[in-house]
């Protein structure tokens, strides 16, 4: 095993949370493609998912923070390419970090950028 002292070990009763949600959210089932897919999917039509198979917020961050994209730019980003939803990305960020300072909180579980690069600090 790796013991990563950077990985966060998750309490008994957060794991038992993550695999109910696994075991009985609408992720149940799915492989880890199938749920990128259905989460990116379901976000377009309006319905925000965190997918907990991956650990990972929509796009937008809607699914744990308090964030309405309009349904105009969903659609644009579901049928954008690769490159222009990371062009995407970095503007819902930005929105989601301004809306977090006006706030003056952050989503609870912070803000996880999920292509390798490190997680913003506040
Ligand atoms: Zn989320």
């Amino acid at each position: 095993m790796d013991e990563s002292p950077l990985v966060k070990e998750r309490t008994a009763t957060e794991q038992m949370l993550h695999e109910k949600s696994i075991a009985e959210g609408p992720f149940a089932g799915m492989t880890e493609d199938e749920s990128i897919e259905f989460q990116l999917r379901e976000w377009v039509k309006g319905n925000s998912l965190h997918n907990p198979i991956r650990e990972e917020c929509c796009p937008d961050f809607s699914c744990c923070a308090p964030i309405r994209t309009p349904d105009n730019v969903r659609e644009r980003f579901g049928n954008a390419t690769r490159e222009e939803q990371r062009g995407m990305l970095g503007m819902f960020l930005g929105g989601c970090i301004s809306q977090a300072q006006e706030s003056g909180e952050l989503p609870e579980k912070g803000i996880y950028i999920a292509d390798g690069t490190e997680p913003e600090e506040h």
